[in-house]
Parts: structure tokens; sequence; C-alpha cells
């Protein structure tokens, strides 16, 4: 199912049940923060280690599956409110990070900058 499929199935659940109104731009952001949220306190208190091995385990793969859903749900409902194409933006996106973490650059291969050893991969 393509993105605009999927925003299609989500704008129509959202139309049959009069939800329109509380879609705007600010109540999707936050409802995708809170879901992000949830999706982080699935792995909230796990070690490394359990978190590598999350998907083991059949109710808390639901669980974590759930949550990336509700994530994707709302960044698909908010991109489809505020008119912006996901495709173009994350294409954009990766090009920009290409500029600033050159591949064949030694800082990228470990993710710290070599002048000051902060993270320079985004995490
Ligand atoms: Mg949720």
């Amino acid at each position: 199912m393509s993105m605009t499929a999927l925003q299609d199935l989500l704008a129509d659940f959202a139309a049959r049940r009069d939800w329109e109104p509380f879609h705007t731009p600010k109540n999707l952001a936050m409802a995708l923060t809170g879901e992000a949220g949830e999706l982080a306190a699935e792995f909230q208190w796990l070690t490394p280690e359990e978190a590598a091995r999350v998907m083991d385990d059949p109710d808390k793969a639901h669980a974590v599956r759930m949550e990336m859903a509700d994530v994707l749900s709302y960044l698909l409902r908010l991109a489809d409110v505020l008119d912006v194409d996901l495709e173009a933006a994350l294409k954009e996106k990766v090009a920009i990070n290409e500029r600033r973490f050159p591949a064949d650059d030694a800082a990228a291969a470990d993710g710290t900058d070599a002048a000051d050893g902060t993270d320079t991969a985004g995490r």
C-alpha cells in the first residue's frame, strides 16, 4: 500500500467518525509525540540486550508493532493535513545528511565529532 493510500485510509477513518475538527496540526503533532513516548515506554528499563530481543516475546512484539503503527498513523495524518510530501521530505533530509555526514568521513564511522567528541550521527 502506498503512502498516499495509507493517508486516504486514515483520512476516511477520521471522516467516518467526524474527527476531522480534532485533527488540527497542533493536536496531531501532540498525539504523534505521545505515541512516540508510548513506543519508547516499551523499551524503558530494558537492558540493551533485552531491547535487541524485544521481538522474541510475542506479547511485547505485538505491543511494539502497535505503538509503531500509532506513530506512523499520526505522522501520516499530520503530513496529510499539512500537505507535506513525506517521500520528498525524507529524500531531501537524507541528501542533507549525506552532505553533513560523508560516509568516507572517519568521524561519521564512529558517530563522534573528532574535534569535540560530540555525537554527529543524529543520536
Ligand atoms: Mg499507542
